[in-house]
């Protein structure tokens, strides 16, 4: 006899209406429950469907628990153990098989730099280096790893390659030897290759510019909002702010491509208006501002802690409130984060998981090893 076993998921109650609702971890799918679903969801790992139906015989009719069950199976919330598994490989028949749109491609933060021109406070790179050898991607190493990128991405026919760092405008003559050798090896082996870059914004140079403008789909520039928040967190080595420089680089960028420059914000315990933070941004020449929380140890003075959490779900509501009530009423939508996840609830999308770490999504470090994410370059163990 089959033993039925629950898909990974989180079980919660909203705050206003206390309604059960469960959480697909990997379709980012949300379910109302009610009493009989949640019921179920509570007893059923490791059951039979007999074991269940007698164990909940007191409160609901064998028939109607059978059908729950039924129905929480075709939505995949339970299984029998004896249903495939779809891959985590991201191949065309595994894309399809998860119900992802073909459109799909291989993102890979491409670290050409471990080293940095500044410090910030909270960063995640320690400095640039991933608490290693400060160091710039070498051509052989590059060129190889894009070879094995671009050959990967042959079953999704699309890769976008995020030159990234510490700060990959430190090693700019490599980014003008890659970006046409990346083109012509993905035209010749049928992969449409989009470039990006994360940069700090303080190196630009008119070349650089143009360069960004003609060649970067997407350009992301870090910002933390205003100068007095700027000037607190990311300063030069010498420990001057960077505000000045950074805001005359990205209005050069915004004056002529305002569309592809994306500003994004770290928010600390120093500056927690987010709106505020966001509208200081935007007042640089884009609509593309993106504001997220610093995660570090809880121990420094600018950490996000247990205390600030009633201030960012308060923030988190309005922000999701405002998109939701811009996506019904038809407007086209501007907040990056919570957009393309209400669209997904609206349209019952299913992503192939939450997370696309290690599947759609990697990191190339500056020596050439890869990781599943940017984050865990430090950590050679991944
Ligand atoms: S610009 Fe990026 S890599 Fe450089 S110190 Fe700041 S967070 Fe770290």
């Amino acid at each position: 006899m089959l033993c039925i076993q629950k898909c990974d998921m989180h079980l919660f109650q909203t705050e206003e209406h206390k309604q059960p609702i469960v959480y697909q971890v990997e379709t980012g799918l949300f379910f109302k429950l009610d009493p009989l679903f949640k019921a179920i969801l509570a007893c059923c790992e490791g059951l039979s469907v007999a074991q269940v139906v007698q164990m909940l015989a007191e409160q609901y009719e064998a028939e109607e628990i059978v059908e729950a069950i039924e129905e929480l199976a075709q939505v995949g919330l339970i299984s029998d153990g004896a249903l495939p598994v779809v891959s985590n490989v991201p191949t065309t028949e595994g894309v399809a098989a998860c119900g992802v749109s073909q459109t799909d491609r291989l993102q890979v933060s491409f670290h050409v730099s471990h080293t940095c021109n500044i410090q910030c406070a909270y960063c995640f790179a320690h400095g640039g280096d991933y608490g290693g050898k400060a160091m710039l991607m070498q051509p052989d190493v590059a060129e190889q790893a894009i070879r094995w990128i671009i050959t990967e991405a042959q079953a999704l026919g699309r890769c976008q390659i995020d030159f990234f760092g510490g700060e990959p405008l430190l090693n700019f003559p490599l980014l003008c030897k890659l970006v046409p050798f990346a083109k012509s090896l993905g035209a010749r082996l049928g992969v449409q290759v989009g470039f990006g870059i994360v940069t700090n914004g303080t190196l630009l140079t008119d070349e650089m510019k143009q360069f960004l403008v003609d060649e970067r789909d997407q350009i992301n520039v870090s910002l933390d909002g205003g100068r007095k928040t700027q000037e607190r967190i990311r300063k030069f080595h010498n420990g001057s702010g960077t505000y000045d420089v950074v805001a005359k680089n990205v209005q050069k960028l915004t004056d002529e491509v305002p569309e592809r420059v994306y500003l994004q914000a770290i928010m600390t315990a120093y500056d927690m208006d987010e709106d505020q933070i966001a509208d200081e941004l935007r007042s640089l020449g884009t609509e593309n501002a993106l504001v997220g929380p610093a995660v570090v140890s809880s121990d420094a003075p600018y950490a996000i802690r247990e205390e600030h959490i009633p201030v960012l779900k308060q923030q988190i509501h309005k922000r999701s409130r405002r998109a939701l009530k811009a996506i019904l009423s038809g407007e086209e939508g501007k907040d990056e984060e919570f957009d393309p996840r209400i669209q997904k609830l609206l349209t019952r999308k299913k992503s192939c998981q939450g997370c696309r770490g290690g599947t759609q999504y990697l990191a190339v470090a500056a020596d050439g090893s890869i990781y599943f994410c940017s984050s865990l370059a430090d950590a050679p163990e991944f």
